[in-house]
């Protein structure tokens, strides 16, 4: 398919560019292994066809499809919003055995010999060096990629594997010399887990999965609406892309009393809002209203909570037409944090012109509900293979049309980067606790990237702003076409293919754990067989990195920006402890010191010495006798790069850490985070029990005579318990999909609750300036006592013992010790960072 213009509007952002360019450093990759898995939350609604659905069983019919009226009952939806049109059901979705499409890289083939050499090289040790000889029967060593559990995003990473040469194992389809080998339901050991919903899909010891643990829990509309709050609670002006939200039934009386305030200082104001229940999506249960005594409390909302929410009434229109984007985020890593953004999405147009909205139209859900599985069913909906027109569009095909209208696209693209950054740093914290709890060190496991659907509305004066986050945005790439009246037809979709896999293709080369192992070689002084020069090679890794979006230069960011990014004096340097990833080491200085191949040298012989030996076991059992590599195979490095020469530019740019000096002061809840996982104490949970909070306020010498351990604890027990009691009623929604769920009750302190807890002491601790400032001094002030503690055991331990203080971490041990003079810690004075109140932009 053309695109609109060229290679779209690559153009990235006028954000200052610090100068990491390129690849980032894969060592720091979280190689924790992980504990018994438990159930991921699920939604307990059928998701949107923009959003991966989430069946209980592989066989279940795909639920991006209608449900058959007879099986499952129509979604519950308010009687003025109801769709004239509904489809009925269709068959589910049959995934055909890879093997009979003709996918070659599945069929069987025999074990080959396999021959190796021995070399010396420059100053190492004897080196293993891997020589190409197809005339002897091998096979170039290739990566492999489980797609059993894909569900509708398997086509899209077919055509992937295909265009990358990588083979697809699937264990539906076992190679014969396997049979009975494995008990049934026992998964292959691959090097990749392509999970289409979470990743508690199946038990992984090893390799690298596409989910990660809690995601969808924190993307959910309440949770993410809660963590938005406590970064807009930190940084209002910053966090100004989410609108005004409350969280029912919890804060109804607070939305009233808001509202009544407002009108009554603003009677003009006619605010109109929108009510999604949590959880849902496809636009399932959502309505407008113009005032809160339209909310229906009867019955539905105390058994399924919502979030309210302003309504964005000024959306850029085209054709007169509202319509929101969906753009594709890797998060390829949470610690150190890597992000990356596709340079192209989708955008789902509604099918009725937009009028804003008014008592005779807020019912209308195709002039004000931009999802794709309800305007499918209009009459107006265009169904095109060209990007330029149709109801499902290329965003870059949005952007092409913007900039020939004179709009400045690099600025849209900026403020996009900064909404994305900035939400992802406000779900890290939560999500680094979900991790912790896991994947605790000493047990085997994955390590876990996500590609995220992000929802955007551009509003007319152009400003992003997010709508939600999807854990599992739909990967489909065809579509329903009605033939004849009733009858339909999955047909491929141009748009969908063009889009999707792109990005699939793309997050698997950036993971592509040949690259990275032969990175890892390369630095170990092991030679592979390749004509290339290193240069040439390392040219060839990252060309598609470098030509992708042209144009965006140092400084840029900083000087496009007319949001808080402009012209931004940054605040004095933050340290971001790195508690989370050598948690698991617990010898931080020791790591700290060593040279960085040193370093990952011995993360990764600690780390994984023990599962690997067990997983190399299994690997090289399973491998006998199938068409899984050997470990002897070879890795030919230069067809592999003549392949990945052969295919088009990276379409992910990295923004993160790219954009780290920029963004990092905003990541005050992250350390809060390190603080709270450091005292969770017992491996695995999620809560902070009252010893453990008794420790913090000891190790952090945050009582005083006039804030005694009495006082702590009953601050513990008064935000515990009402946050708990929050919990349960949230946990009352989460019955309905999971029934697993009411075994486990709600005890201890979450992180949401330290967060206020610490809110409070920041306020009580330091009167003088504003609550990021209070909290920002707090934090450092922990992170000092708590280096200074570190400091004390680590020379108590070394007169002792070799070993290590036990609550040790190497992130906080490389914080500078930075007490003033007088020996007091001064309240943070950050100019930088001026509140203003917020109030909405639309508002
Ligand atoms: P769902 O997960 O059910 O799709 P969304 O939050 O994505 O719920 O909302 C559905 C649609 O409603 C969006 O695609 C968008 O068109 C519209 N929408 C949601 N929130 C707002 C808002 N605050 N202002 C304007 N339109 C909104």
């Amino acid at each position: 398919m053309q695109r609109a213009c060229g290679d779209g509007p690559a153009e990235l952002p006028a954000l200052e560019d610090p100068g990491a360019e390129g690849e980032p450093d894969p060592k720091a990759k979280q190689n924790e292994p992980r504990r018994e898995p438990e159930p991921e939350p699920e939604p307990d609604t059928e998701p949107e066809p923009d959003t991966e659905p989430e069946p209980d069983a592989d066989l279940a019919p795909d639920p991006e499809r209608e449900p058959a009226p007879e099986s499952e009952p129509e979604p519950e939806r308010p009687a003025e919003a109801e769709l004239q049109t509904r489809v009925p059901a269709s068959a589910p979705l049959t995934v055909q055995n890879p093997a009979e499409q003709g996918d070659v890289s599945l069929q069987e083939r025999r074990p080959r010999p396999v021959a190796r050499t021995r070399t010396k090289t420059k100053g190492k040790k004897d080196a293993e060096v891997r020589v190409p000889d197809e005339s002897r029967g091998r096979r170039p060593l290739t990566v492999t990629v489980d797609s059993s559990k894909a569900r509708t995003s398997l086509e899209a990473l077919k055509i992937s594997l295909r265009q990358l040469k990588w083979r697809e194992v699937s264990p539906s389809i076992p190679p014969s010399s396997l049979l009975g080998k494995f008990p049934f339901g026992r998964r292959l050991p691959c090097d990749i887990y392509w999970h289409g919903v979470s990743f508690h899909d199946s038990d992984i010891l090893s390799g690298q999965v596409n989910k990660f643990p809690g995601m969808t829990e924190m993307v959910r509309k309440i949770t993410l609406s809660r963590a938005v709050r406590i970064m807009q609670d930190l940084f209002p002006e910053e966090y100004n892309f989410y609108p005004r939200s409350w969280i029912l039934p919890d804060e109804f009386q607070l939305f009233v009393a808001q509202v009544r305030m407002v009108k009554d200082g603003d009677p003009c104001w006619k605010p109109t809002f929108i009510v999604k229940p949590d959880g849902g999506c496809q636009g399932d249960g959502i309505y407008l209203i113009k005032d809160p005594s339209d909310i229906r409390m009867a019955g539905n909302l105390q058994s399924r909570p919502a979030v309210v929410q302003e309504y964005i009434c000024k959306p850029l229109l085209i054709d007169k037409l509202k319509f929101d984007i969906r753009l594709y985020v890797l998060l390829k890593s949470l610690d150190p944090l890597e992000i990356y953004i596709a340079k192209d999405g989708l955008s789902r147009f509604c099918t009725e012109p937009y009028q804003e909205p008014n008592f005779g139209n807020l019912h209308h859900v195709f002039m004000h509900l931009t999802n794709y599985s309800l305007n499918i069913h209009s009459g107006n909906f265009i169904h095109s293979d060209n990007a330029n027109t149709g109801s499902k569009r290329t965003f870059s095909s949005i952007l092409c049309r913007l900039s020939s209208k004179g709009v400045d696209i690099k600025k849209i693209w900026s403020d996009i980067i900064s909404l994305v950054i900035k939400t992802v740093i406000a779900l890290t914290p939560e999500l680094k606790v979900f991790y912790q709890s896991d994947i605790p060190s000493g047990r085997p496991g994955p390590t876990c990237f996500q590609i995220l659907g992000f929802d955007i509305l551009l509003m007319k004066n152009l400003k992003p702003m997010l709508l939600e986050v999807n854990a599992n945005p739909s990967m489909r790439i065809e579509h329903e076409q009605e033939l004849s009246p009733g009858v339909f037809e999955n047909v491929p979709s141009l748009v969908d293919e063009e889009v999707k896999v792109a990005v699939i293709r793309d997050t698997l080369r950036l993971i592509d754990p040949l690259k990275n192992k032969k990175k890892e070689n390369r630095s170990n002084g092991l030679s592979t067989t390749t004509s290339k020069t290193k240069s040439q090679e390392k040219e060839s890794w990252f060309q598609a990195e470098r030509h992708l979006l042209p144009g965006i230069e140092a400084g840029q960011l900083r000087q496009g920006s007319r949001g808080p990014e402009r012209g931004r004096i940054l605040p004095k340097l933050i340290h971001f402890p790195d508690i989370f990833m050598d948690r698991k080491c617990r010898f931080p200085s020791i790591f700290h010191r060593m040279s960085p191949s040193k370093l990952q040298f011995s993360k990764f012989s600690i780390v994984r010495s023990e599962q690997c030996n067990k997983i190399s076991g299994m690997r090289e059992e399973s491998r006998e006798g199938t068409d899984e590599p050997q470990s002897a195979d070879i890795f030919d490095a230069e067809a592999y790069m003549n392949n990945e020469a052969s295919l088009p530019s990276i379409c992910l740019k990295q923004v993160f850490p790219k954009y780290a000096k920029q963004f990092n002061y905003l990541r005050l809840v992250d350390r809060m985070a390190n603080l709270f996982i450091r005292f969770l104490g017992i491996k695995g949970t999620t809560r902070l029990g009252p010893t453990g909070f008794r420790t913090f306020i000891r190790n952090c010498r945050l009582s005083s005579s006039t804030f005694s351990m009495a006082s702590v604890d009953i601050l513990y027990i008064d935000i515990t318990r009402r946050w708990n009691s929050m919990g349960l009623e949230q946990k009352e929604s989460d019955k309905n999909a999971d029934p697993k769920k009411r075994e486990v009750p709600a005890q201890g302190m979450c992180l949401q609750a330290f967060v206020e807890a610490f809110f409070f002491l920041a306020q009580r601790r330091f009167k003088h300036s504003s609550l990021q400032e209070q909290v920002a001094s707090l934090v450092d002030l922990c992170e000092y006592h708590l280096t200074l503690l570190d400091e004390k055991r680590l020379l108590y331990s070394k007169g002792t013992s070799s070993g290590r203080p036990p609550n040790s971490s190497s992130s906080q041990e490389r914080l500078p010790l930075t007490q003033p003079p007088n020996g007091s810690f001064l309240p943070r004075n950050n100019t930088a960072n001026k509140f203003t109140h917020y109030r909405h932009p639309q508002s």
